[in-house]
């Protein structure tokens, strides 16, 4: 692509944490994401951006600010860009917000990637098997791609039931999320989620469908956030 003058930007919400990423390895010069996903930020936590060292004084974000300029308290009447990745910052940052994700990081420089990767895959196919009887009970696809395709989250659909589903699974405390049209989403956090929180939730997804549980008419209530 970049040879006929596209550029990328690599989207690493749903990688960040969940498996090993090579930017370098893959030539990439931009990419994004955000650290309360698998990073395990908080909420409200920042985003980061990547940009390869060749390209740190060309490419420009929109949103430029007064963190970003080449001399910031010299109150230039113009605009000038640091030559370097500070460019692309804008304003002050939330210091409580980076105080809960420094301690975060702290952890992930001793994690084994490989090892993550493979604690994940081997957490979404013993969920999908704890429950293959189930999907085929109550005719749910599972469209979880292949793991060679996939980060760290299995895939259902319920076009019918998948909005109750997910509800009711949250009254349980299982954390899902749907998405039309009748996507059920299940992500697992390889870095502190056990392999018996897996088979319990997978115990409550078989409870709640045998009971016939997600029917009850509070979990049709359609929210905003789904
Ligand atoms: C969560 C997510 C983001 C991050 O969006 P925010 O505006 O930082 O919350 C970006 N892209 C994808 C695909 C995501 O899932």
């Amino acid at each position: 692509m970049h040879e006929h003058g596209a550029e990328v930007i690599w989207d690493l919400a749903h990688s960040a944490g969940s498996l090993p990423i090579d930017l370098n390895g893959c030539g990439a010069r931009y990419a994004v994401g955000c650290t309360y996903k698998y990073l395990n930020g908080g909420p409200g936590a920042p985003a980061f951006l990547y940009v390869h060292s060749n390209y740190q004084n060309k490419g420009w974000q929109p949103l430029s600010g007064w963190h970003g300029h080449a001399s910031p308290f010299a109150f230039e009447a113009d605009y000038t860009p640091a030559g370097d990745i500070s460019r692309f910052r804008t304003g002050t940052h939330s210091a409580l917000a980076y105080t809960a994700l420094e301690a975060s990081l702290a952890l992930w420089s001793e994690v084994d990637m490989q090892a993550l990767r493979e604690k994940s895959l081997a957490m979404s196919n013993l969920f999908r098997e704890c429950l293959s009887d189930i999907f085929t009970a109550h005719n749910i696809d599972d469209i979880t791609p292949a793991a060679s395709e996939r980060g760290s989250q299995v895939s259902l659909v319920d076009s019918q039931n998948g909005y109750a589903i997910v509800q009711a699974l949250i009254a349980r405390g299982v954390i899902g999320d749907y998405r039309e049209p009748g996507l059920m989403r299940f992500g697992f956090t390889p870095l502190y989620l056990s392999f018996e929180d897996v088979w319990l939730a997978a115990q409550h997804f078989r409870e709640v469908m045998e009971s016939g549980e997600y029917q009850d008419p509070q979990f049709h209530v359609c929210d905003a956030v789904t």
